[in-house]
């Protein structure tokens, strides 16, 4: 099968490899789409973990061979895929904090070499402990859909940190996919969304998503303009969806006493920023992150994807066949203001599978 191979810092190359083979409690997923997905991204630039891998994670396709002990699904089910999945039982998982289980962090998805998602190759194997996260998709939604569920659960997950009412004013700083994606979520709750970002075609995208307020994040006047808003009760939270640091401090200027700055983007170790602790004690403005996804989410995911109350169609600008996937990984990484979320999508001409060996 043909495959998008890390073979080291920005070293993407398309290979011939062998479809990965499956074990009795395994199944063979044919990929359809992957999306490209900014963790991704950073690994393949930074060299942050060791080659060779196949990356690409939020994964649908169509179930193609089953291991003779599984019998929750079908060759046939198209699905969208779930990477990580906690254990439940350890103690973090007690906490609900799944992102931290040592199972979570364990790739059940591969299509060769050490695991790390395999989206971007044309079969993936799926091991069974990732099992409980996947989703059949309907057969009025597209694969796209399906395989922006990772992406599109990863910002309820953080929504559910946030202690917020209807009518409350939320700052979404930066409106990229994810942001875009936040404010929609947050809309849809009864939320008077303020969307920034410096993309004025970005702005305009959020406001048809449901944000009450669309701002030119560089604008002079733009604490002022926010302040305007929401009157004196500021800011009810903020939503960092950008790894900007400035931003973080200006949420923290704008929020109400006891209101949250939720940082979604600031991923780098050993970043560090000033801030003045009382407004965290006396001012009981909390700063709290969240990172990547809870499976238990799925079936709320799946009904706003599936049922497009949340049309990620409008999200997605760009798709590349799997030849030039390297391409998607640039496009990605270097947004223009036409693009935003970009798709490795296999139905395009230049990456058949090849499927003679099944
Ligand atoms: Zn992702
Ligand atoms: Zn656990």
């Amino acid at each position: 099968m043909r495959a998008l191979v890390y073979r080291g810092i920005n070293d993407l190359r398309v290979e011939t490899v062998p479809v990965p083979p499956i074990q009795s409690g395994e199944i063979l997923v044919r990929v359809a789409v992957c999306g490209v997905c900014p963790t991704d991204i950073k690994k393949i630039q930074h060299g942050t973990v060791a080659p060779p891998r196949i990356f690409g994670h939020e994964t649908s396709g169509t179930i193609v061979r089953l291991g003779a002990r599984v019998q929750k699904f079908r060759v046939g089910d198209r699905v969208g895929l779930h990477h990580h999945v906690p254990c439940l039982k350890c103690h973090v998982c007690r906490h609900g904090a799944f992102a931290q289980c040592e199972t979570y962090k364990r790739t059940g998805i591969t299509a060769g070499f050490e695991p790390a998602g395999g989206g971007y190759a044309e079969y993936v194997r799926v091991m069974p402990f990732v099992f409980p996260g996947i989703v059949k998709i309907p057969q009025r939604n597209t694969f796209a859909e399906g395989a922006m569920l990772e992406p599109v659960n990863t910002v309820l997950k953080a929504v559910k940190r946030l202690n917020i009412l209807r009518g409350d004013h939320v700052l979404v700083a930066g409106q990229g996919p994810i942001g875009l994606i936040f404010t929609r979520l947050l809309a849809l709750r009864g939320i008077k969304v303020i969307a920034s970002d410096l993309m004025e075609r970005r702005l305009r995208l959020a406001k048809e998503l449901g944000a009450a307020h669309a701002l030119d994040a560089a604008d002079p006047a733009f604490e002022e303009k926010i302040r305007r808003i929401t009157g004196k009760n500021l800011l009810d939270a903020a939503i960092i969806a950008v790894p900007s640091d400035a931003a973080v401090l200006a949420a923290e200027r704008m929020l109400r006493g006891g209101g949250q700055t939720l940082l979604f983007a600031h991923t780098r170790r050993g970043a560090k920023l000033p801030i003045d602790l009382s407004s965290i004690c006396a001012d009981e403005k909390d700063l709290v992150g969240s990172y990547s996804s809870d499976f238990t989410l799925q079936r709320e995911v799946s009904r706003l994807v599936f049922s497009r109350q949340l049309d990620v169609a409008k999200l997605i600008t760009h798709e590349f066949s799997l030849e030039n996937g390297a391409e998607a990984i640039a496009l990605a990484s270097n947004p223009t203001p036409a693009s935003l979320k970009v798709i490795v999508n296999q139905a395009l001409a230049g990456s058949q599978p090849s499927a003679e060996n099944l």
